[in-house]
């Protein structure tokens, strides 16, 4: 890889294995990914990522492109290739009148969050504040706000995008649609993403907290959440459940709701059962702003400080069947820092069809999310195998569709599965911006084979190639 030509044209950072901050520069959120690029370009504007792209084209190269850095993958970081970094770019432009925001990709979601409240305002976002507006976004994006606002992806009206070639285009309703309708949901395929303009929505204080029971008791506290949660809660109450590890070593079962109403006396009276309910151990649950809502939960994950492997899946249905088996295999965990998620969608997320955007997940309520935590190398092979037999032994009620942005570095032939009736769309969308497969360091699409003599295949007729079938 010759850097020379790269750094004639680059205005940012280039670091190297022999640079002085390598190593903190390839630390990504999992600590289990150590991976060794030849160079990471840290990108200071859209520029640099055009001369990093248009670099990679003429060395044959397959960058990484890293955001946040928060991919449990690691598809941030890739061996002997370049790192196309934007975490650098975070300028952010709040239109307090419009409701919009046109964010570079370098934020993560706790600067967004700052700015944006700054004026009232919000987006779904992450649950984790330092995670990366990047990722997620492209990935769709699951938050507390979706009942009421729908996903990340749902409120987004423009992408500047650099793609394959180094073009630069911008994507929204009446410019490059097909890739505008591509990137909502269909993750770091098609380009290098350098802003996106976000509607925002007017949110304040929150009501949120955790109510705590004991994991001896979470048959029936879960039993409980499945029937409050189906009970049909109004758009502005998500509530999440979760198997986690006390400070004092205490194994929990915690309710998390979120209301993200203007009525907070109306919060108040919705949340109550939730809280009267057992009565728990304790109860956490409080007025409080919006931006300490999206950190609450960051001490769980501390960045790039544990090794992580993760299991996903949408579930049919929560019968007492499948709770009994989460309540069992969250029993024999055996680290402490592993929780367990159970999180429920409605509301605005669920009124968008499968096929308006490419996040198709519309209409499954419930996504277990395994996220293996754990210190030492050593228990890698125990906290996987773990994971792994509870993600089976929950596949009766799997809906077959998964989160992308949960899949795993071996989760690769589940793509597919993660887009469902949009796949063969994608592929073709990806054709046409990517034909080489330039960015493939990713849950990759690869593009649809254009049949010899023929242009584009019209939407429906592509000749897909599908990855291996599901481990
Ligand atoms: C602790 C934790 C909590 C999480 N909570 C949530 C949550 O509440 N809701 C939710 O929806 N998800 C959540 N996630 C998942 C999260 O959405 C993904 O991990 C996402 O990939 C993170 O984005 P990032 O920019 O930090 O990732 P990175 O690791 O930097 O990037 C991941 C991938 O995204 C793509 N990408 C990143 N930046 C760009 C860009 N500028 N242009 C094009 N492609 C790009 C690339 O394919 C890259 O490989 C969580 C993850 C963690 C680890």
């Amino acid at each position: 890889m010759n850097l020379d030509a790269l750094k004639r044209e680059f205005g940012g950072e280039i670091i190297t294995p022999s640079s002085p901050g390598y190593d903190a520069a390839r630390r990504i959120w999992n600590a289990m990914i150590d991976r060794r690029p030849a160079a990471i370009a840290r990108c200071t504007s859209a520029d640099d990522v055009v001369a990093a792209v248009r670099f990679a084209g003429r060395e044959g190269l397959h960058p990484a492109i890293r955001g946040g850095g928060h991919n449990a993958a690691g598809l941030a970081m890739v061996d002997g290739d370049l790192v196309i970094d934007v975490s650098p770019m975070k300028r952010i432009t709040v239109d307090a009148r419009a409701r919009t925001a046109v964010a570079e990709t370098g934020l993560t979601w706790g600067e967004f969050d700052r700015a944006t409240q700054e004026h009232g305002l919000a987006v779904t976002g992450g649950l984790i504040s330092t995670t990366g507006i990047a990722g997620l976004t492209l990935g769709g994006g699951v938050g507390w706000l979706m009942g009421r606002c729908g996903l990340t992806c749902d409120n987004t009206l423009a992408y500047d995008v650099v793609t394959a070639d180094g073009e630069v285009v911008t994507a929204s309703a009446t410019s490059h649609q097909d890739l505008f309708w591509a990137l909502k949901g269909g993750g770091g395929n098609f380009g290098v993403v350098t802003s996106i303009t976000y509607k925002l929505h007017p949110v304040s204080t929150v009501i949120s907290g955790m109510v705590l029971h004991p994991l001896a008791r979470a048959r029936e506290v879960l039993r409980f959440y499945r029937d409050f949660v189906s009970a049909g809660l109004p758009d502005e109450l998500i509530v999440y459940a979760a198997a986690i590890t006390g400070p004092d070593g205490t194994r929990l079962l915690a309710l998390i709701p979120a209301y993200t109403g203007a009525d907070l006396d109306e919060g108040e009276r919705l949340s109550a059962p939730l809280r009267a309910f057992g009565p728990p151990v304790a109860d956490m649950v409080q007025r409080m702003p919006y931006v300490a809502m999206q950190s609450m939960i960051d001490v769980a994950s501390p960045y790039g400080a544990l090794r992580s492997y993760w299991k996903s899946h949408f579930l049919r249905a929560l019968p007492d069947e499948a709770i009994d088996t989460f309540v069992h295999h969250a029993m024999r965990c055996t680290s402490p820092r592993t929780f367990m998620i159970i999180e429920h969608a409605h509301g605005a997320a669920g009124r968008v069809a499968p096929e308006a955007t490419a996040f198709p997940v519309r209409h499954h309520a419930f996504n277990l999310v395994i996220v293996s935590l754990w210190p030492e190398a050593s228990d890698d092979m125990a906290q996987v195998s773990w994971t792994r037999a509870f993600y089976h032994a929950m596949q009766p009620w799997s809906a077959a569709m998964v989160y992308v942005n949960t899949l795993s570095d071996d989760d690769g032939g589940r793509v597919a599965e993660a887009y469902g009736v949009n796949y063969e769309r994608l592929a073709e969308v990806k054709a046409k911006y990517d034909p080489s497969n330039r960015f493939r360091r990713n849950q990759n699409i690869p593009p649809a084979k254009v049949k010899s003599g023929a242009g584009l295949p019209e939407r429906g007729s592509a000749e897909v190639r599908r990855g291996p079938a599901p481990a």
